[in-house]
C-alpha cells in the first residue's frame, strides 16, 4: 500500500455517507442541511451566471466579494480588514485550511492542533512536514487548560490551529480560553490559524468573538470563513482568509498553485449574501436552535443523554450516559446498519487517546428527517 494512505485515510464522512447511502439509512453523520440555502443568493448566482463573466476571475476573488468580507466582519465582529491586501478568496474553508498550512507550515515546524479536531488538519499539517503537538479536550466540559497549552507550545511551535465554534462538540470557546491560547501564540511567536467557519451559527443570544481581535493576534492570525456555511449552501465551497498583509502574502502563493480562483457566479451571490441584516441571521439561527431542540427533545424522551450545543449544526450523544456499554465506532456501524440512521464517532477527530464515548449527530434537517430520525434512534436503545 502507497505508504502516503495512512496519512490521508478516507474520511470518516465519505465512509458514513456512503455506508448512509448503501443502506438506505437516513443521514444524521456529514453536516449539511436537507433544504436549500436562501432563494435571493442562489438567485444571485443564477443572475452572475447569465449576465457576469464566466472567465477566470481575479486571482485573490472578486473585488465585490473581497469588499463585502470586510465590511462583514466590520458590522457583525468590530474586525477593521483593508479588502485589497488582507482578505483572500478560496475554493471553500478547506481549500483556505490547505494553502493556510502549506504557506506556513515547513519540515519540522510544530503544529498544536487541539483534539478533537475537523478532519483536515491532521493530514494536512503531516504532508506539509509539520510534527503536531496535540492538546486533548475532553467532555463534557471540553475546555481548554493552561497545562495542557504549557505542553504543547514550545520555540519549535510555528502555528497553532483553532476551531471556534468547535466541530464536532458544539461549543464555544470562552474569551479566557482564547485569551489564554494568544498569549501562548504570543509568547511563542506563532501564527494561529483560526477557523471560524461556524462563526454564525450559534444559539441562544450567544456572540461569537474572533481570536483575531485579541491582544497581540491581529499581524498573527489567519482568520477562515465559510460561504457555504453562512448560507447553508455546503456544495458552493466559497471561502476566505483573512491576514495582515505580510500573512496574506504567503497565503495567496499557495492559493495560486491549489486552485488560483473560484467560481465567479458564486462568488458574486455569496458577497450579496453578505449584506444581508442583522435579521437574517438572527432568524437563521433560531431556526437551526427549533431543530436542535426538536432533536434533543425527542431523544431524550428516548432516553438518550445528550451533551448540549452552542453552535454549528451539531448535537451529541453520550453513549456511557445513555447506558450503551460500547464504544462509538461499534455504535455508530450498528445503528447505520439495523436501526438506518447514520451519526459520526467523534473519536474520529482524534489523533491519539480518543473519546471513544460520544456520537455526533446533524440537526440541520426539515422536522420530519428529524422526527424519522427520533423515532429509528428510539429503537436503537
Ligand atoms: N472547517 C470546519 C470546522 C468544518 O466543519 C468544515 C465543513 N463543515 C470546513 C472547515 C469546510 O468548509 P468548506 O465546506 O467551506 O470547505
Ligand atoms: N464539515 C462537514 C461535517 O463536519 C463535512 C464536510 C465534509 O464532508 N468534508 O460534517
Amino acid at each position: 500500500m502507497n505508504p502516503l494512505y495512512a496519512q490521508m485515510p478516507t474520511t470518516i464522512f465519505e465512509k458514513m455517507s456512503g455506508l448512509a447511502r448503501e443502506t438506505g439509512a437516513i443521514n444524521l453523520g456529514q453536516g449539511f442541511p436537507d433544504s436549500n440555502g436562501p432563494a435571493d443568493v442562489i438567485e444571485a448566482a443564477q443572475r452572475a451566471l447569465v449576465e457576469q463573466s464566466n472567465q477566470y476571475p481575479p486571482m485573490a476573488g472578486l473585488h465585490v466579494l473581497r469588499q463585502a468580507v470586510a465590511d462583514h466582519y466590520r458590522r457583525h465582529q468590530g474586525i477593521d480588514l483593508d479588502w485589497q491586501s488582507e482578505v483572500t478568496v478560496t475554493s471553500g474553508a478547506t481549500e483556505a485550511l490547505a494553502a493556510a498550512i502549506l504557506a506556513l507550515v515547513t519540515p519540522g515546524n510544530e503544529v498544536v492542533l487541539i483534539q478533537p479536531m475537523y478532519d483536515a488538519y491532521l493530514p494536512l499539517v503531516l504532508r506539509a512536514g509539520g510534527v503536531p503537538k496535540l492538546v486533548r479536550l475532553e467532555p463534557p466540559e471540553w475546555r481548554l487548560t493552561e497545562e495542557a497549552l504549557a505542553a504543547a507550545f514550545s520555540d519549535r511551535t510555528t502555528v497553532a490551529i483553532l476551531n471556534n465554534p468547535l466541530n464536532p462538540t458544539a461549543t464555544m470557546f470562552a474569551d479566557t480560553e482564547l485569551a489564554l491560547l494568544a498569549r501562548f501564540a504570543v509568547k511563542h511567536d506563532a501564527v494561529v490559524i483560526s477557523d471560524e467557519v461556524w462563526e454564525h451559527v450559534v444559539f441562544d443570544g450567544r456572540a461569537h468573538n474572533p481570536i483575531m481581535a485579541f491582544p497581540g493576534m491581529r499581524e498573527r492570525t489567519v482568520k477562515i470563513g465559510s460561504g457555504g456555511k453562512i448560507f447553508s449552501l455546503t456544495g458552493w465551497k466559497v471561502g476566505w482568509m483573512c491576514a495582515a498583509p505580510e500573512l496574506t502574502h504567503a497565503l495567496a502563493r499557495a492559493h495560486q498553485y491549489l486552485t488560483f480562483t473560484t467560481p465567479p457566479n458564486l462568488q458574486a451571490a455569496v458577497a450579496h449574501g453578505l449584506g444581508k441584516d442583522d435579521a437574517y441571521f438572527t432568524a437563521m439561527c433560531a431556526d437551526f436552535a427549533r431543530s436542535r431542540d426538536r432533536l434533543a427533545a425527542g431523544l431524550e424522551a428516548a432516553g438518550w443523554a445528550m451533551l448540549p450545543s452552542a453552535g454549528t449544526y451539531f448535537l451529541s450523544i453520550d453513549l456511557a450516559a445513555s447506558g450503551i456499554p460500547i464504544d462509538d465506532v461499534s455504535f455508530c456501524g450498528r445503528l447505520v446498519r439495523e436501526a438506518g440512521v447514520a451519526a459520526i464517532p467523534v473519536s474520529a477527530f482524534y489523533a491519539e487517546a480518543p473519546v471513544t464515548s460520544v456520537v455526533r449527530l446533524c440537526f440541520a434537517k426539515i422536522d420530519a428527517t428529524i422526527d424519522a430520525g427520533i423515532e429509528r434512534m428510539a429503537r436503537a436503545r
